[in-house]
């Protein structure tokens, strides 16, 4: 009843607060988010930023009027996509994970931080990235890299 009676509004929102940072044709990695070494909790917090069910100042003010929209780091107005993407305060982490990705090969991006992006592709697997211990099992511990040579060149 309530989607029939907001159906026109409905038909005209986004799917996600992201869409404009995502592209037209993105959607998430739900198979990425909910794999180890990432819990069900750390999935389900991307799920809620992906669907941008996360109270940030911009909803809050709404429902108490004590608390203003801004941001408490820098004054803009805080909404979903400034508290985890756009607020200056992330600069320097944001900085750190592109320069690990490009050290990769792979480009970061909102899609790869927010969705679980299909960043690694296979011949990116087989490179760089496989050079990283992977975890194993389902306790997530780390797995000795096999010593077989040198590798790629
Ligand atoms: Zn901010």
């Amino acid at each position: 009843m309530v989607q029939a009676l907001n159906h026109q509004r409905l038909c005209d929102q986004a799917d996600t607060v992201w869409r404009s940072h995502l592209g037209p044709a993105f959607s998430p990695a739900w198979g990425a988010l909910y794999k180890p070494p990432l819990t069900k909790r750390q999935g389900d917090l991307q799920w809620r930023l992906l669907h941008g069910a996360i109270a940030v100042n911009a909803f809050v003010c709404r429902v108490n009027r004590a608390v203003g929209e801004g941001c408490p780091f820098c004054g803009e107005r805080e909404t979903v996509v400034h508290c985890f993407w756009e607020c200056g305060r992330l600069r320097h982490m944001l900085e750190l994970l592109r320069g690990l990705f490009t050290s990769l090969g792979a480009e970061f991006n909102a899609q790869v931080f927010v969705g679980g992006g299909q960043v690694l592709q296979p011949q990116q697997e087989e490179g760089a990235a496989a050079q990283f211990p992977r975890r194993s099992g389902q306790d997530g511990r780390l797995c000795e890299q096999e010593e077989d040579g040198p590798g790629p060149e």
